[in-house]
């Protein structure tokens, strides 16, 4: 199992992240995703990739500004969007590094050469994509910062060929409405994603993956559970599982902070609504996370 979706840097996880990956992979996740959220994260998340956490359980990372976290001053965008852009060229810069001197790639004039190997050292954690960023219809950080923000995080996934992770409350329209009007034609992942299954196709159209998570586990979200069991008969190849912990507790475990590794109740809940074994959906939840974040190399 993999947790697409994990905010390990946040407490109560960040507080004992040790004991949160070992919790982890007792559980059988075998790999987290760690977006990011604000500039102070990104150093942070950085960490997490190094050995002595891969040893445990490796985590991937995402370079990002979460709309919750903008500030509402417009005249402070322009730095903010530069900070982005510097932090991404260098996060590229490291990881091309990484690569080259990965085993079984030998550094060339283009970067590195796939081996029959393979060319990614993937029993460590990496960063592999941008975000989280979105629009959020239900937040006081006026729209149009969001957007310009949002924007900005587009056209670097587009101009680095990496991923991006989406972000939606109250916004589905907006997010069409800025995918198209950047002609973003990249990949990337609506995360915890909850809609109609008329929505959700429209995603898959345009190369996202959905993000499936702890509202999968209440039997009131029928809506949701609905387009889901859906996606489950249709779309297996476009489905991810994620926490979004520490938020977002699973039915159940309401009143505690979420964890990833309570992920299993995705999975069992996903099995109920479906034909699938529980095996299955972990195996093919994880090609599919490979497929969509493990990038070409740089
Ligand atoms: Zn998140």
């Amino acid at each position: 199992m993999i947790d697409s979706h994990c905010h390990l840097n946040l407490a109560p996880l960040g507080t004992n992240i040790t004991e949160a990956l070992q919790l982890a992979k007792q559980n059988g996740i075998e790999r987290i995703m760690v977006p990011g959220i604000t500039p102070e994260s990104w150093e942070v998340l950085r960490q997490y990739t190094k050995q002595q956490y891969s040893d445990i359980l490796p985590v991937d990372t995402a370079i990002g500004l979460h709309p919750y976290f903008l500030p509402s001053d417009i005249g402070a965008i322009p730095t903010l969007i530069k900070k982005l852009e510097e932090a991404v060229a260098r996060a590229v810069a490291d990881a091309k590094g990484g690569l080259r001197s990965a085993q079984g790639c030998s550094p060339t004039a283009q970067g590195c050469s796939p081996t029959a190997q393979g060319c990614q050292p993937t029993a460590q954690g990496r960063f592999c994509a941008i975000g989280e960023t979105g629009l959020d219809g239900h937040i006081s950080v006026d729209i149009n910062i969001q957007k310009q923000v949002f924007h900005a995080h587009i056209a670097l996934a587009d101009a680095y060929d990496l991923p991006v992770i989406l972000h939606h409350r109250k916004s589905h329209h907006l997010l069409f409405e800025s995918l198209k009007a950047t002609s973003f034609s990249g990949r990337g992942v609506v995360h915890a994603f909850s809609g109609s299954i008329d929505i959700a196709e429209r995603y898959i159209e345009r190369g996202f993956y959905l993000g499936i998570g702890g509202t999968i586990t209440y039997e009131r979200a029928k809506k949701t559970r609905d387009t889901v069991a859906h996606l489950l008969r249709n779309h297996t190849d476009s489905i991810l599982l994620e926490t979004d912990a520490p938020d977002m507790p699973m039915a159940g475990r309401q009143g505690q902070p979420n964890m990833p590794h309570y992920l299993k109740d995705v999975v069992t809940a996903l099995a109920d609504i479906s034909d699938i074994e529980p095996s299955e959906i972990e195996a093919l939840t994880s090609a599919n996370y490979e497929r969509l974040f493990r990038p070409k190399p740089f």
